[in-house]
Parts: structure tokens; sequence; C-alpha cells
């Protein structure tokens, strides 16, 4: 630690902990607790059974709206390459749909269907349904308009155009088809204007990996501070006083600091703080998040053969005009895996699978991004004004990475480390 450096604990060890700690590190001692026993958060490396190391959430990021991330990304010195971010659309019911395999393979296993009248019908109607709705955005109209509300004024967006257009946001937010109806329509459209190269033909060599997957820069990120990392933390409560802020964990160790970053989720960060002020409630408190179930397995039966099986391939049903859909990474599709990997990777899955083909059954947290806590975006800085507490988190943005990264960038630049 530099002279004039202070004590910071980080709390929580997903991609913004990291980075803070990355950053910070450079001129201060920094202590991150993580609660669980690995770090990455959603940047999930799993190791099979068959000893395969494999994303099994975040894996993509477009060049186009993830500035901060690249910036990290070189500096760090991990170069990206292009990935597959074909999507295949495939009704449960029918057994049919639209599977995006733009190759000689996806000809053979699908004829001429792929350029089907009905088929390109449908693709023309997502575009020009998109610039409609962005000609609305600009124009003030979608002010506490649900989305579901803005698709049903807008005639394009039926059919299977609908399906599309509601699978690629559920892949985008990790959210339901039915929470994403409820989401404010300009929360979406706006992600969709700065992210623009993850749903447009651009995707083909926008959107990126890094080679060896997001471990590669999850122990990047950390190599500096690897021993200060504490695992399996279980901290109480934390209490500020006039010269800092103290971790008291539930062993019933105390631990003091100049300063304590809540990297984990907004729901965890109040919970944890000893006595919130009114901001503090008012702003963390308007968030829910959602148990995401993600279920890594090599069950295929419910899916079209294997060569339309994209990098993400969405299942649906249609009944009583409600959508319901699950999204599904075939990690083969990662430049890391091994040829023969057989591997999917379901988030909210809406089909049997056989237990004896399940690797991991679990949990993985996600914002739910509804009028109350859309509200709190802007403001979200505000939090960062003090000088012992700082908060940082995918939440501050849109849910992604460059969220995450900007976020606690900005957390470090207050300590003079960027
Ligand atoms: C299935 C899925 C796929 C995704 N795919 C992508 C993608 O391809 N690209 C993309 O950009 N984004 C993707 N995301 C979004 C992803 O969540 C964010 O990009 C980002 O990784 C969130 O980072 P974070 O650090 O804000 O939060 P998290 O990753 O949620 O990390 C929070 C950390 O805090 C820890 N913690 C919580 N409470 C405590 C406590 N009391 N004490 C100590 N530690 C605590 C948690 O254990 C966790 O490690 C995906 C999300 C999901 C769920």
């Amino acid at each position: 630690m530099n002279s004039g450096g202070k004590r910071i604990a980080i709390i929580g060890g997903g991609i913004a902990g990291l980075t803070a700690g990355y950053y910070l590190n450079r001129r201060h001692d920094v202590a991150l607790f993580e609660k669980s026993a690995r770090i990455g958060g959603n940047a999930y490396s799993h190791r099979t059974s068959k000893g395969e190391i494999l994303d099994i959430a975040v894996a993509a990021s477009g060049k186009a709206g993830y500035k901060n991330f690249y910036a990290l990304l070189d500096e760090l010195g991990i170069s990206t390459q292009p990935c597959n971010s074909y999507m295949s659309f495939h009704n449960l019911d029918t057994r049919k749909g639209l599977y995006l395999t733009l190759s000689a393979k996806g000809v053979r296993y699908q004829g001429l269907e792929l350029l089907s009248a009905a088929n390109l019908r449908s693709l023309a109607k997502l575009f020009l349904g998109l610039q409609r709705a962005r000609r609305r955005l600009n124009a003030g109209m979608l002010k506490n308009v649900t989305l579901g509300r803005c698709l049903q004024d807008l005639p394009e967006f039926s059919g299977d155009t609908e399906v599309f257009f509601l699978s690629a946001l559920c892949l985008l937010s990790s959210m339901e088809a039915h929470e994403v109806l409820a989401a404010p329509a300009e929360f979406f459209l706006n992600k969709l204007k700065t992210h623009f190269d993850v749903i447009s033909p651009k995707a083909m060599y926008s959107v990126r990996c890094v080679r060896d997957g997001t471990r590669r820069y999850v122990n990047a990120l950390s190599a500096r501070y690897r021993g200060k990392i504490r695992f399996n933390a279980v901290i109480r409560t934390v209490e500020r006083s006039s010269g800092g802020a103290t971790v008291m964990m539930a062993d019933g160790s105390n631990h003091h600091f100049d300063a304590v970053v809540f990297a984990c989720n907004p729901d965890q960060a109040l919970a944890l703080l000893a006595q919130p002020t009114r901001m503090e409630k008012k702003l963390l408190g308007a968030w829910r998040y959602k148990d995401g179930r993600v279920v890594v397995h090599r069950d295929h039966s419910s899916f079209p053969p294997r060569p339309l099986i994209e990098a993400y391939t969405f299942l649906y049903t249609m009944r009583d005009g409600k959508m319901r859909t699950s999204v599904n990474g075939a990690l083969w599709h990662e430049p890391q895996a091994p040829k023969d990997c057989d591997y999917i990777s379901a988030q909210h899955p809406n089909y049997p699978i056989r237990g004896d083909l399940i690797e991991l059954d679990t949990i993985l947290r996600t914002p739910i991004f509804d009028f109350a806590s859309c509200a709190t975006i802007p403001d979200l800085p505000q939090l960062n004004n003090g000088r012992t507490t700082f908060f940082c988190g995918s939440y501050f943005g849109y849910g992604l990475h460059e969220d995450a990264v900007a976020s606690a960038r900005s957390v470090a630049e207050r300590f003079g480390c960027v």
C-alpha cells in the first residue's frame, strides 16, 4: 500500500467487485469478502464431470455497447474473438421453428425453409416494427408505457415476430417473457439503442467472447490481491462510524476499514447496512431480484437436430396468447469447448429434463427492471457522494458487464485510482 492509502473492504466478488478491487488495489489496501466459494458471480465457469471448463451464464459481449469492458480487457492484455451468436427459435408444441443457421449446414437441415417467405416476412416485420418503436421513443410517446402495451400498438409485433423479439429481450435481460412485457418500454428500447449490434445482422462479427472464457479475466482482475479474498464470508452487518466502517462477521470477528464498497446486489447491500439512510432505503430498496433457475444438462430430446441448436436456442410455447420461453446456450459453441461437448445451459427451463443427464441445477440472481427499479437508475450515483460507503454493480445501468465495470470504475475514480 502507498503512503496515504486507505484500507478498503469490497463486498461481493462478481465482475463489479473484482473490477473495483483491480483499480483500488493500485493505491490502497483492499480486502474482498465473497459469500460463496468462488469469485465471478454471474461470470460462472463450471468444470463439468467430463473435465471441460465452460461458462454457464455470461459468455458474450457486443463491441458497440461495451466500451469500458473492452478497455479493461485491453489493459489486462486479454484479446477477444468473434463468437457464434446465431439464434434458433423452436416451438415446443409444433416442433417447428426458425433456425438462423446461416450456413450450408443450415440449408442442409432445413432446406429452403430458412428463406421461406413467411420467415423473411417475420424478420422484415421485426426491423420495421423496431424502427417505428424507436420513432415513438424519440417523440417521447412511451413515458410510463409498458413494453407489452407498446407492442400491442404496433401491428408488426404479432405472431412469430413477437416471439423472436421477446426471446431476444429475455436473452438480453435474463428476465422471463411476462416480466419483459411488464417492464418500461423506454428501458428496453434505450438498451437496444446502446447495444444495437447484438440483435442485428452485425451480431455476426460484433458479438465477441474471450478465448478460455470468463475465468480468464476473473483471474486476471483478482491476481494482485488474490491472497486478500475471503471466501464463504458470512457478514452479519456493516456499521458506519466517524472513522470509517466496521464489517461484523457472523463468527463474531470485526474488521475495521476506512471505506466499504458494496458490490453485491442492492437488496443484499441494504440488508447488510446497520443504519441505512433514507436515500439508501429509497434507492436500494426499490430493487427486486429474481432467483433464476439455470440447469446444465445433456438431454437434447426437446431440441431440434444438433446442427440447428445454435449458441442461443429458444424453446417456446405460445398458449392462450401467452409466451413462455427458455434461453438455452449450446455450450459447444464456446471457443474453449471440445468438439464432442454436448452440454446445454438452460435458463428458466420450460421442458422436461432427464435427471441422469443433469450436470448442475443452480440459481443465478438477476435484477428485475420494472418501473420502480428503473426510476432509481439516474439517481444511483448519488449514493457514492459520501466518504465511507460506496456502491457498484450491473444494476447501475442495463444489467450487463459493461454496467458493472463502468460503475466500479467510477467508484475507483473517487479514490484517485483511474
Ligand atoms: C444466465 C445469465 C446470463 C448472462 N449473460 C450475460 C452476458 O452474456 N453478457 C453480459 O454482459 N451480462 C450477462 N449477464 C448479466 C450479468 O449478471 C452481469 O453482466 C454481471 O456479471 C453482474 O455482475 P455484478 O458484479 O454486478 O453482480 P453479480 O455477478 O451478481 O455478483 C455479486 C456477487 O456478490 C456476492 N455477494 C452477495 N451477497 C454477499 C454478501 N452478503 N457478502 C459477500 N458477498 C456477497 C455474490 O455471491 C456474487 O459473487 C447474465 C446474467 C445471467 C443470470
